[in-house]
């Protein structure tokens, strides 16, 4: 690993308080959670494939904070990680995931019959909808710490499977290091594509080693189903489309990730799933649904207003800016999306994004039309 000390041997000639990280500017769930004499007890503990605790934590060590979201801090290299790693892991899933407890059981549902409504929000307003996961393939490591091979392997087994699509499913593989370098800033700018791994987060993790070997992105003729092959998690498999019809965004990332899901099973392969955590994933934010279900909406008015902030909490949703997580809005167009992804099933979740999208145009236009939004308060969700 190019990335921590892990692999330097001779730390161990070091106490544990000699070794411990600064952490004394630092703003994220890692930092508020590892203590010395828990690392002192986690920092001769490795996976079987070889990741350590200094691995887990470096990308929260190396980023104190972010200007627009609370991180997490850390990742998992394998599978194990999450098991081994449990006294540092379990308090930070917690604490990230509203109290989501060591023995809690995840649920999901992934049939979008349940949602309710969905397909009206108004497209003066909402302007694109979107709804995307992460999956894993058991028994390779995961971005950060895979090797070459491995993610040649996985991107061989993403293709090999997706290419079996058909109907509206039907499409074909991009890979990174074919494309121009103008092809891919294009599907960058329409919001297809991956950014270049320029997130210090993504960097100071290890996962942007050998970019852009075993990288790329499938998609559909009509760019409305897409999967990234080896970014931040194996594969990140989204619906989108232009406009407010969430519901036929969320059918068709039901339909499309369930096809997904047998092809692999076909060959073979199962994604990283237990009882607990659900779907596991890179980034210990994106565990169990891995689901962020989200519109780009205009509010110029709304996200001025004093309240917005707390508006957007008690809805549990999340605000980016349009360009990704990194970016600032700009012009008053919101990327809003949920803000749990564990604990709530998949329906649950683009449910609480359209109730509360729905209300968040409502209040727009009120304040539109210079009126008070004071009786649409909502409580906390
Ligand atoms: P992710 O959670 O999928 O990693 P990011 O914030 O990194 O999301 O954004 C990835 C890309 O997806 C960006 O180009 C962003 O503009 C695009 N995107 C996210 N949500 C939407 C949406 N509702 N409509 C259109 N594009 C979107
Ligand atoms: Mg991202």
């Amino acid at each position: 690993m190019p990335f921590s000390n892990s692999h330097n041997k001779v730390k161990m000639n070091y106490t544990a308080e000699q070794e411990y990280p600064d952490l004394s500017q630092h703003n994220n769930h890692m930092a508020k959670v590892l203590t010395p004499e828990m690392y002192a007890n986690l920092r001769d503990k490795e996976t079987s494939s070889g990741f350590g605790v200094d691995d887990v934590i470096q990308t929260g060590v190396d980023n104190p904070g972010h200007p627009f979201i609370m991180t997490v801090g850390c990742v998992a290299g394998d599978e194990e990680t999450y098991e081994v790693f449990k006294d540092l892991l379990d308090p930070i899933i917690e604490d990230r995931h509203g109290g989501y407890k060591p023995t809690d059981k995840h649920k999901t549902d992934l049939n979008p019959e349940n949602l309710q409504g969905g397909d009206d929000l108004d497209p003066n307003y909402v302007l694109s909808s979107r709804v995307r996961t992460g999956r894993s393939i058991r028994g390779f490591c995961l971005p950060p710490h895979c090797s070459r091979g491995e993610r040649r392997a996985i991107e061989n087994l993403a293709v090999e499977g997706l290419s079996s699509l058909e109907g509206e499913f039907k499409g074909k593989y991009y890979a990174l290091k074919n494309m121009t370098e103008e092809e891919q800033q294009q599907l960058i700018d329409d919001h297809f594509l991956f950014d270049k791994p320029v997130s210090p987060l993504l960097l100071a993790s290890g996962m942007a080693r050998d970019w852009p070997d075993a990288r790329g992105i499938w998609h559909n003729d009509d760019k409305t189903f897409l999967v990234w092959v080896n970014e931040e998690d194996h594969l990140r498999v989204i619906s989108m489309q232009k406009g407010g019809n969430m519901r036929e965004v969320f059918t068709r990332f039901c339909t499309g990730l369930t096809k997904i899901e047998s092809l692999f099973k076909e060959k073979g392969h199962e994604f990283m799933w237990n009882e607990h955590l659900g779907y596991v994933l890179t980034c210990p934010s994106n565990l169990g649904t891995g689901l962020r279900g989200g519109v780009h909406v205009k509010l110029p008015n709304l996200s001025k207003h004093q309240s917005f902030g707390e508006i957007l909490k008690k809805l549990r949703l999340q605000k980016r800016g349009t360009g990704g997580v990194d970016t600032a809005a700009v012009g008053g167009t919101f990327d809003i999306s949920n803000a749990d992804r564990l604990g709530f099933s998949e329906v649950e979740l683009v449910q609480m994004v359209v109730d509360g999208v729905k209300l968040l145009v409502e209040m727009e236009k009120r304040l539109e039309a210079g009126q008070s939004i004071d009786d649409l308060m909502p409580e906390q969700k």
